[in-house]
């Protein structure tokens, strides 16, 4: 494993194109994603997200599948034979081998239960996918630092992805519970029929104002009670901005940020599709706004949050301390105070927390405001 990590995170001169780097990454990666998506044939029903699974076209899935494999082996056979390490290669050709046993692109359900718990191992392929084929292209293309893909602590923010598509099932019911309880106890149906009958885009548009003056002050008290500050410093010891950086937050910051931002939505009366359309986005945005992307965006970044603004509320030094709390329209930390925007399209000089005081790893941090001094 140690020698697998030391390969992807080889240095600039051995990474270059004609070096085996690149196929024995793409054959590795096709290969752990090949593995998940057999393991998802063989195990629906509990590695699989129930509501998903009735847009999935399997057809299509086993052909992609079948495709990822062949080219997985043969980048894998292309990176043995450039690379002097071979690690990654026989990596790579070692786990296809394991999912072509396992059934390949035939694999079919293994066992039918009726499970109640379910992971959400096809919802974090989803996320990666998507979300890694937007924004690696573009950081590579605009990025702001030059740092590699597996720059510092990668495989942490990655593993804080996996584990909030796991565990999406138990996210989405404590987030939905106490809008549950709020729904059974308000009788204003009126309201909430007017709400529902609006124009999707001005659902939109409400939920967005609505959900960001709500994160907003949240956001402000986990920096400003001590024993919340601890949940939220896992977020902010990112040391690194890019994609994957905004996945790494604390599972209870991330139950409670969702629940106060679902609660008022549902309970208001807005319609699925817009509450749906606003949580696409959110998750969206949410990446953009951490990622490694220099675009300035001129006048616009006075209205609405950019990554250069996000990346002063992450910045190491003193003027980014408690700042830049909206997620969507920085009008909320003027009229608050507490926006910071320097001119000359100045960017930190570094991000994280001064003195660095969050442990390093997942389980230490999900421990971390639990622990004393
Ligand atoms: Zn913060
Ligand atoms: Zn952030």
């Amino acid at each position: 494993m140690t020698r697998l990590r030391e390969e992807l995170e080889a240095a600039d001169d051995r990474r270059r194109f004609g070096t085996g780097w690149l196929s024995g990454t793409a054959a590795l990666v096709l290969a752990v994603i090949g593995l998940a998506a057999v393991l998802c044939l063989r195990y629906p029903d509990v590695l699989t997200v129930p509501d998903a699974r009735a847009f999935y076209h399997v057809g299509y899935i086993r052909a992609a599948l079948q495709l990822a494999l062949i080219a997985g082996f043969l980048l894998g056979i292309v990176s043995i034979s450039l690379r002097e390490n071979k690690a990654l290669g026989f990596a790579a050709i070692a786990i296809i081998l394991v999912a072509t046993i396992l059934g390949g692109s035939r694999a079919t359900a293994r066992f039918d239960v009726d499970a109640d718990v379910y992971f959400g191992l096809d919802w974090f392929l989803l996320n990666v996918l998507f979300t890694g084929m937007i924004f690696i292209p573009l950081e590579r293309i605009f990025y702001l630092r030059e740092q590699p893909v597996f720059r510092f602590e990668w495989r942490e923010d990655l593993f804080y992805f996996f584990v909030s598509s796991m565990f999406v099932q138990v996210l989405t019911y404590l987030s939905l519970a106490p809008s549950m309880a709020v729904l059974q106890h308000t009788k204003w149906e009126g309201f909430r029929a007017a709400v529902g009958s609006q124009p999707l885009p001005l659902q939109f548009l409400e939920i967005m104002f609505l959900t960001d003056f709500v994160q907003y002050w949240l956001h402000r008290g986990f920096h400003r009670s001590s024993w919340l500050w601890k949940f939220h410093a896992v977020h902010h010891s990112a040391q690194r901005m890019d994609w994957a950086a905004g996945a790494r937050m604390h599972f209870i910051e991330i139950v409670v940020l969702r629940g106060f931002t679902v609660v008022p939505m549902y309970v208001m009366g807005f319609t699925p599709t817009a509450m749906y359309a606003y949580i696409f986005f959110v998750y969206l945005f949410s990446t953009f706004v951490h990622a490694n992307l220099r675009w300035k965006f001129g006048r616009w970044s006075a209205w609405f949050v950019t990554p250069r603004f996000h990346h002063w509320h992450h910045g190491i030094e003193r003027e980014a301390i408690d700042v830049n709390f909206a997620v969507h329209f920085p009008v909320l930390d003027r009229m608050f105070g507490t926006y910071y925007l320097p001119p000359d399209e100045k960017w930190p000089e570094g991000y994280g927390i001064g003195g660095h005081p969050v442990p390093k790893g997942y389980w230490r941090q999900m421990l971390y405001p639990f622990r004393g001094k």
